[in-house]
């Protein structure tokens, strides 16, 4: 982990800010995240929402912000459909003929790097792009795999297997990119979404950002797709990784900086001193004995992120120089529960 000196949104010129599970959760606002977001501001830092939905359009991500209390512009929005039609148009002739397998958002992004959408692989289309739509079926997939084995090249806007709904977990854009792998026997040639580069590269140039910082929930998308592109990381535990994940995270997953809310956008971030085998962070003391991993306080009043930095820090060293071995993490969730 990092050390900040000074709250994270006064170093860094823009927090990348990926958006479920960290400006909003379902229908509604993270709670405290809009105000967060409002002082994160106010420090400096400009703030972009990108995100692997390719299905709805900028636009109607900027609305949702606003409804929700975020102030946002559409150019504020970084969707992977955006970044997958900027990977099509530096691959193919200027108003060339574009496949398109997915939803609203996808055809305008196509249309606003002056392609041609069309639906038929008939049309000869020079590239398919392909994103999460909810009528996608097997028609959309067969001109997909038509103009593939034609020779048209393939980019895919995200591979997250998974969209949440209502009613759980339903197949997402992945499922259906893996379903059109299996049926032309090659996998895309570009995918734009996190945890790959283009998603970010793309929020890079529209900002002008030389100091980013991607704000995400996620381990395998948000900050892996960090680490892929060498920008530092806040990890946030307001959407799906637990405490358990994080510090059972290989390498290319950890990230530059954790937090259990927003709020760590606000602060400045120290890491452990160390004496021996023993650690210690803002009033939290951690160690591993006997291969189990055991943190408390020692002082009234700590910050709960404190014993969070502390646990993830002493967890990891301990499995790199132990490479093999299971850490045991049970106590140590526990004081952190308990204590956090
Ligand atoms: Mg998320």
């Amino acid at each position: 982990m990092k050390i900040c000196a000074q709250p994270l949104a006064r170093h860094y010129d823009c927090a990348m800010l990926d958006l479920d599970g960290v400006v909003y959760v379902g229908k509604d606002a993270v709670a405290g995240a809009p105000e967060v977001l409002a002082r994160a501001r106010q420090f400096g830092a400009r703030l972009a929402f990108v995100t692997n939905n390719a299905s709805r359009p900028p636009d109607a991500v900027a609305a949702q912000l606003v409804q929700l209390g975020v102030p946002a512009e559409t150019a504020d929005v970084v969707t992977s459909a955006q970044a997958a039609a900027r990977e099509v148009a530096d691959r193919v002739p200027a108003g060339a003929r574009v496949l398109v397998i997915g939803g609203e958002g996808l055809v305008r992004a196509v249309q606003a790097v002056g392609l041609q959408p069309v639906s038929s692989a008939d049309a000869q289309p020079a590239a398919v792009v392909q994103g999460f739509g909810r009528n996608v079926g097997w028609q959309e997939l067969t001109e997909g795999a038509v103009a593939i084995r034609d020779g048209a090249i393939w980019v895919a806007s995200n591979t997250d297997l998974t969209v949440p709904t209502t009613r759980g977990l339903a197949p997402g854009n992945g499922s259906f990119v893996n379903a059109l792998e299996a049926a032309v026997g090659a996998p895309p040639a570009v995918v734009a979404g996190k945890p790959h580069r283009p998603l970010f590269d793309e929020t890079i140039r529209r900002t002008g950002s030389r100091s980013p910082l991607v704000v995400g929930d996620r381990l395998d998308t948000d900050i892996e797709g960090a680490n892929n592109c060498g920008a530092d990381s806040l990890l946030v535990m307001t959407g799906v990784t637990e405490a358990a994940d994080l510090l059972r995270a290989p390498p290319a997953r950890r990230p530059s900086y954790v937090a259990w809310t927003l709020d760590g956008l606000l602060s400045a971030h120290e890491v452990p001193t160390r004496s021996g085998t023993n650690r210690q962070l803002g009033g939290w003391v951690g160690s591993v004995v006997d291969a189990g991993l055991r943190v408390s306080t020692v002082t009234p009043d700590v910050d709960p992120s404190d014993g969070l930095r502390l646990a993830a820090t002493a967890a990891w060293d301990w499995v790199d120089a132990n490479s093999g071995e299971r850490l045991r993490l049970d106590d140590a969730l526990t004081a952190l529960a308990r204590l956090g």
